[in-house]
């Protein structure tokens, strides 16, 4: 029997349950303000973490020298050199990235640290164009690392919680920077951490080298975040904070917002229900590369179970995140008129053949309403954030408006979800937000956006949505 009609049944719930007209998103906007306003008044004040960087003065492109850098993500795990020329130059750079092995990322944090030490060590060997490291010159190094940490100083700070599926027991409350200070030294590597950042952080920082105008930045790969530059008077939690520039960057630490309004579906609490870090990360768990992919393997399992769309058993959909992210952008970013790519991923990655096309076209259908909450509510993180900040356009609360015209707001907006996946762009810029690569970015090797040029707020759905 062909029960096609319940399939259609529940792309529809489905549909309805994630569903983002503006009005929920304004919603999703004031809670984000309301939120960070409570995060930023004291510790433990709202699900947002509101974390201290001693970050409060930003590149700007006259910088000069030999930098080491590396960064530890999700993913993936890279270290850099760059040689900058002042004047916003880059005079030379070398990237080396590798996949993190998955059993170090819940393994102990020696094992971990001793892994990155190496690799930078081979790194540093490797050069034999006049960079050359002297026996007794201690290098600075740059350590992005984007997990939730309670920053103690500009190049220390402690491991709150594991999120993106690490777990290392041992290293929750441990200094970070030391750590690894520690696991390079016992091999013999001359260096020191002199900044350890958030990867956020990295990305205000590298989208403020290029654009002075830069005043926040988004991560949207593997997990979610986002930092941006508050004045030190707003962060209530912290009285008397003195700082130079009197601003300081604050990471929002955003994959861990919680909104009564967010739109949420029974396939998001089985998710949580059954992932290591259980009522925490809520907003990531919508958003976020390591997430999506698996919310829609569970709307294709249920379909399965209660339909029989599929001819083959599709037992293969009940394997947790069997079906990853990238895949499930490749199905919807499928424009072949008979969507073979569709079929191509079922057959190949889920071992499920001779899918009808109506069925594949609802197959793109499940993925298509998954991306599009996602970069929705992303948007609309984005707008509280500058909500906050007065500079959402409204002349709000704080409005950051110079007499006259509005300021020129510039987010960075970096992570592999983001940058490798079209339609998730084009969800989050329905109303046709002018999208630019800075050429200079390219060398670097991390595809940063400028974006959201002269914001309104408007500009981020379609305007006639927006003001309906
Ligand atoms: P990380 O966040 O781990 O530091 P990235 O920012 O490179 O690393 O993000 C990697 C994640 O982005 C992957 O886990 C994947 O979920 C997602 N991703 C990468 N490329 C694509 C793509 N083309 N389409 C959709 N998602 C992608």
């Amino acid at each position: 029997r062909w029960r096609w009609g319940q399939a259609v049944t529940l792309v529809r719930e489905l549909e309805e349950a994630c569903d983002t007209p503006v009005g929920r998103l304004r919603q999703v906007v004031d809670a984000m303000a309301v939120e960070m306003h409570a995060g930023l008044a004291s510790d433990g004040g709202s699900k947002l973490k509101m974390l201290l960087t001693f970050i409060d003065n930003l590149p700007d492109g006259t910088e000069e020298g030999t930098y080491y850098a590396l960064d530890l993500g999700g993913t993936n795990f890279r270290v850099l050199r760059v040689q900058l020329g002042g004047k916003g130059s880059m005079m030379s750079h070398k990237v080396e990235s590798q996949p993190i092995p998955q059993e170090l990322m819940t393994g102990t944090s020696e094992e971990l640290f001793n892994f990155i030490a190496s690799i930078l060590k081979r790194f540093v060997q490797s050069e034999n164009d006049g960079f050359q490291q002297l026996p007794d010159d201690r290098k600075d190094l740059g350590f992005t690392f984007s997990f939730p940490v309670k920053q103690l100083s500009i190049s220390s700070g402690v491991l709150i919680k594991w999120t993106k599926g690490f777990s290392i027991e041992d290293a929750v409350g441990k200094d970070i920077a030391q750590c690894l200070n520690e696991a390079m030294s016992k091999i013999g590597l001359n260096m020191r951490v002199a900044a350890l950042v958030n990867d956020t952080v990295g990305t205000l920082a590298l989208g403020h080298y290029n654009d002075e105008d830069t005043v926040a930045a988004v991560i949207i790969g593997t997990g979610t975040n986002a930092c941006y530059l508050e004045r030190t008077d707003a962060i209530i939690k912290c009285q008397g904070l003195l700082t130079n520039s009197g601003a300081m960057v604050v990471n929002m630490e955003w994959g861990n917002f919680w909104s009564s309004h967010l739109p949420r579906t029974s396939y998001d609490i089985a998710l949580d229900d059954e992932s290591p870090n259980r009522n925490e990360q809520g907003f990531e768990k919508m958003i976020s590369g390591m997430y999506l992919g698996d919310i829609v393997r569970r709307v294709l399992y249920r379909m399965a179970e209660e339909s029989d769309i599929f001819l083959d058993p599709a037992k293969n959909l009940s394997v947790p995140f069997i079906l990853r992210t990238p895949l499930m952008a490749n199905m919807l970013e499928d424009d072949s008129p008979d969507l073979t790519q569709v079929g191509r991923v079922l057959e190949e990655h889920l071992k499920i053949s001779r899918v009808p096309l109506k069925v594949r076209r609802l197959v793109a259908r499940v993925c298509d309403i998954v991306t599009r909450r996602a970069a929705r509510l992303a948007a609309a993180g984005i707008v509280g954030m500058l909500k906050k900040t007065g500079r959402d356009g409204s002349g709000g609360v704080e409005s950051g408006r110079t007499r006259g015209k509005p300021r020129r707001t510039v987010v960075a907006v970096e992570g592999g979800l983001y940058i490798g996946y079209t339609m998730f762009k084009q969800h989050e810029v329905l109303g046709g937000l002018d999208i630019s690569i800075p050429n200079q970015m390219e060398p670097l090797n991390t595809k940063l956006y400028e974006k959201y040029k002269n914001l309104k707020k408007r500009k981020f759905f379609a305007e006639d949505e927006w003001n309906r």
